[in-house]
């Protein structure tokens, strides 16, 4: 057994859903939309399977996929990409990551990571042979700082993971921050991956900005997006990576070994989504947007502090500036046990001493299930007393 698997423990997302389903408690934990993604999608899903082919598609995806996300990025965010050569399709953001982690990591090579951090960056980077050297990205504005880019990059340095919109500090990157980041990416003549599978999912009229409309990262990155996350459908677990040929090349050389492909009809279904979404995508947001500031507002009544949610579907509670003293882990623990709701402790998206005084919680739930939210921490603090 390699002792990396065999001795990582459960996950929180798992313990804590899995305490909700036990104690019936509402979920405001893991991370995946309680409503279905939209029926247009999944009717050509439907229709792919019964009346299209089954078999294996091509190693990168099929060809009206590829289009498809080329359009869609050429449309939402000004970048040009080839669907023949720059584009992969994977099973998932999860296995476009582990396939570019693979792919891009020699033994030995050390790779910067930013905490709060995405729980599958670490072993994925550690499997693959890398070193991880862990930054971060400091609350409560999480943005990327020149001083700590200058403390972790060194000669050693071959690859940097960032994540954009990230999960769980809901914040997205600013083009100022990409643009110092390509400073020493150039410098130190190394590579990124960025994770965006949250790219469609921005507030406030903000526009996500990606690694690939950075001109001096265009060559240098591969960006990983995922059609779960666009289409509110998490269980279809498709992905896509784009980056330039060479890296594209040696992605795709890494994912024809994990699971090749993933099933036609449901790259079929999010081509169809990404051609004709019609006003999907605005609602999308809209209603995201609305579903974030019910339940900031709810827990703002309820005398509750949280941080900015700029983007993804998390919020973050300051337990400390709400006036609560309980260690985070203690305060979700007791929160699905005492007061009958599931949230995160973001102590469990860092490696190095975290803080300890932050919990997630996921907004993308109906009206009433994020009511019953606020109720159950209302009901907690008042247990606090
Ligand atoms: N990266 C981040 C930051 C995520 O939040 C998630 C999903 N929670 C993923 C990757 C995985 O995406 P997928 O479901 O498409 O594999």
């Amino acid at each position: 057994m390699h002792p990396l698997y065999a001795q990582l423990p459960t996950t929180i997302f798992e313990v804590m859903s899995g305490l909700a389903r036990e104690l019936g408690a509402v979920n405001l934990g893991q991370g995946f939309p309680e409503e279905d993604g939209p029926l247009f999608v999944r009717e050509a899903a439907a229709r792919a399977l019964l009346e299209q082919s089954n078999q294996y598609p091509p190693l990168r995806g099929l060809p009206e996929l590829r289009q498809a996300v080329a359009g869609h990025y050429a449309a939402q965010q000004g970048v040009s990409l080839d669907p023949d050569q720059e584009i992969v399709v994977t099973s998932g953001g999860t296995e476009g990551l582990a396939a570019s982690l693979l792919a891009l990591i020699a033994p030995g090579d050390e790779v910067l990571v930013f905490e709060p951090l995405y729980d599958a960056y670490v072993p994925l980077i550690q499997r693959a042979g890398g070193v991880v050297r862990v930054g971060r990205l400091q609350a409560p504005e999480f943005r990327l700082q020149a001083s700590e880019l200058e403390r972790l990059f060194s000669e050693k340095t071959r690859l940097v993971v960032i994540n954009t919109p990230g999960n769980p500090n809901a914040r997205a990157f600013e083009l100022d921050e990409l643009e110092l980041l390509a400073d020493y990416v150039e410098r130190f003549d190394c590579r990124v991956v960025s994770d965006e599978v949250w790219e469609q999912v921005v507030f406030d009229g903000r526009r996500h900005v990606g690694v690939l409309q950075v001109p001096r990262l265009r060559e240098r990155a591969v960006k990983i997006g995922s059609a779960g996350k666009m289409f509110s459908l998490t269980g279809w677990k498709v992905g896509f990576v784009c980056a330039a040929p060479p890296l594209a090349r040696c992605v795709a050389a890494a994912h024809q070994f994990l699971t090749f492909t993933t099933p036609p009809n449901l790259q079929r279904a999010v081509a169809h989504g990404l051609t004709s979404p019609g006003v999907y995508f605005d609602e999308l947001v809209a209603q995201l947007q609305a579903s974030r500031d019910r339940l900031t507002r709810g827990l703002a009544q309820e005398g509750f502090v949280t941080l900015p949610s700029q983007a993804t579907y998390f919020a973050t509670l300051d337990l400390a500036a709400s006036g609560i003293a309980l260690d985070d882990a203690d305060f979700c623990f007791r929160a699905v046990r005492e007061a009958g709701v599931a949230v995160l402790p973001l102590s469990a998206f860092y490696v190095d001493a975290a803080p300890r005084h932050f919990v997630r919680l996921c907004f993308s739930k109906k009206p009433e299930t994020l009511d019953r939210g606020i109720e159950g921490l209302a009901r907690m603090r008042r247990l606090l007393g």
